[in-house]
């Protein structure tokens, strides 16, 4: 990847129409959708990369370039497919249509689409899945009835209560839902929106086998979103890294606003804060107070969020450890493996041996172990699945805790997400926590992004439209919706 920095062209001063603040996917959405629509775009983001929360680096302590976290898309992410494909990288994805569960000792079941249309299409890889009993089965699939209907409201039931209602079985429990739920959600179920969980289920295993396929990034993720940065430039707009937002001023007169951060000021119509929730919160009291006081409910509102942790552990072998791709593993505090030897075979196109990422969501137990202890656990549990890992050699490892993976959809919170418009005259909101109906995933960032640039188009009487349909589902789904 090639991070270079750049100063505004018009030295210490730039004028534009929008300054986008923040170079996640939330930000490069906007950025990009205004950018192409003929607006001139100005993008600041204080690290040496884009992507956010959703980025690759170069380790200092192994030298390789890691993922912040192995991420994984599925195929209703419509809106991310969009920003893959204005980009001209959407080749850079590999698709998947198999789920693999594994149990200690080894034993393998796999969940994939069969000829039966949807919602039955996994029908025939679930009846012959041996990590469940029939009963499990049984309520599994009463489970998914339930849901035909559609995607139940955000109330304030949690997801845990609403499967005891549903008859669940302990082991449907701790070896589907839970593995499911901690991975697309990153909590724990009796802190999981029914809503947000009936969304999963039904994407994943529902609505069609195309929505259900979970896509891959082939190239570390800097790389993949870097792409955004040339895409912004070739259209007129500026992206501005190692710049931090510092504060705002607004000038009445002319209706436009200037940011300033680090020897930079720029002019701008309009601003779209593209942060995360708690960074939103910190750049607040630096915007004017309005004489309504109309603002004060968005420090209301950002007070209902709450942050759920995510651990990556990182192994590279001296020899192959497992032909599979990725696997959920069951029984286990490791929840995922994922063989990056074989989702970025070209970033490890001359090592003989494995790298593998193991992931732990809704780590909260991880968060205060030291590395070496979460690496003899995370080697021990390995071992139990694949037992070549017991003979190789582990090259280099570390160990990356990213406390602040993700927001909680508690239940009710949809009720606290703010929508892109702000009390502030040219004042935007982005970021995956914004009211866009998903959980906290590249798709969500990327439809806040899409939002806010339509809301900022609507403020200038020239609506334009950016965001993508949701995938119409199939088979039978038709019928329920
Ligand atoms: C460990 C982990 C695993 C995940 N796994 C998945 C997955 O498998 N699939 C999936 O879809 N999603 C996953 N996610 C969630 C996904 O990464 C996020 O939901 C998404 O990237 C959020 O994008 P964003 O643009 O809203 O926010 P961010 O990515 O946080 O972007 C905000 C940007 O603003 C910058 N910034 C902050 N303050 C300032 C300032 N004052 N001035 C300028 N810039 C500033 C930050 O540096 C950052 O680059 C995962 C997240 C983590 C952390």
């Amino acid at each position: 990847m090639e991070a270079t920095d750049f100063a505004p062209r018009d030295a210490d001063r730039a004028v534009c129409d929008v300054v986008v603040v923040g170079g996640g996917l939330a930000g490069l959405a906007s950025a990009c959708a205004l950018a192409d629509a003929g607006y001139r775009v100005q993008l600041l983001e204080r690290r040496p990369y884009v992507g956010g929360r959703a980025s690759s680096y170069e380790h200092p302590g192994t030298g390789e370039i890691v993922d912040n976290c192995q991420h994984l898309l599925l195929g209703s992410c419509t809106n991310l497919i969009d920003l893959y494909r204005r980009l001209g990288v959407e080749n850079r994805i590999q698709w998947f249509d198999r789920f693999t569960f594994l149990e200690p000792g080894g034993r393998r079941s796999d969940l994939y689409p069969g000829a039966l249309p949807a919602p039955l299409h996994n029908t025939f890889s679930f009846l012959a899945a041996r990590a469940f009993t029939l009963s499990d089965k049984l309520a599994i699939a009463r489970a998914m009835m339930a849901l035909l209907q559609g995607v139940p409201e955000d109330t304030a039931e949690d997801f845990a209560h609403w499967l005891e209602r549903h008859g669940q079985t302990r082991a449907s429990v701790e070896r589907f839902w839970k593995p499911l739920m901690h991975s697309a959600l990153n909590d724990d179920l009796d802190r999981l929106s029914v809503r947000y969980a009936g969304m999963v289920i039904r994407s994943s295993f529902m609505s069609s086998p195309i929505a259900g396929r979970m896509g891959f990034p082939t190239i570390p993720l800097s790389e993949l979103y870097h792409h955004a940065v040339a895409y912004i430039r070739a259209r007129g707009g500026e992206v501005l890294l190692r710049v931090s937002a510092e504060g705002f001023s607004f000038h009445p007169e002319s209706h436009r606003w200037t940011v300033m951060g680090q020897g930079i000021r720029i002019d701008a119509g309009a601003v779209i804060l593209a942060l995360p929730f708690e960074a939103t919160q910190k750049l607040l009291p630096m915007l004017p107070a309005l004489a309504s006081g109309a603002q004060n409910k968005l420090p209301d509102q950002l007070a209902h969020f709450e942050h759920s942790p995510i651990t990556g552990i990182h192994l590279w072998f001296d020899r192959k450890i497992t032909e599979l791709p990725h696997a959920v593993l069951l029984d286990t505090t490791i929840q995922w493996m994922f063989n990056k030897s074989l989702l970025q075979p070209q970033t490890r196109a001359n090592a003989a041996g494995d790298y593998l990422e193991l992931v732990v969501s809704a780590s909260k137990t991880l968060v205060p172990m030291q590395r070496q202890e979460i690496l003899d656990l995370a080697l021990r549990e390995l071992a139990e699945f694949f037992p070549a890992a017991r003979q190789a050699n582990l090259l280099k490892a570390t160990v990356v805790k990213e406390v602040r993976a993700t927001f909680c959809v508690t239940p009710g919170l949809d009720a606290h997400r703010p929508g892109p418009i702000t009390a502030w005259p040219g004042i935007f909101l982005a970021g995956d926590w914004t009211a866009t109906g998903w959980p906290a995933t590249m798709e969500g960032a990327v439809r806040s992004g899409y939002l806010a640039a339509e809301a900022y188009t609507r403020n200038q009487n020239h609506e334009q439209k950016f965001l993508q349909a949701d995938l119409p589902v199939q088979g039978f789904m038709r019928i329920f919706g």
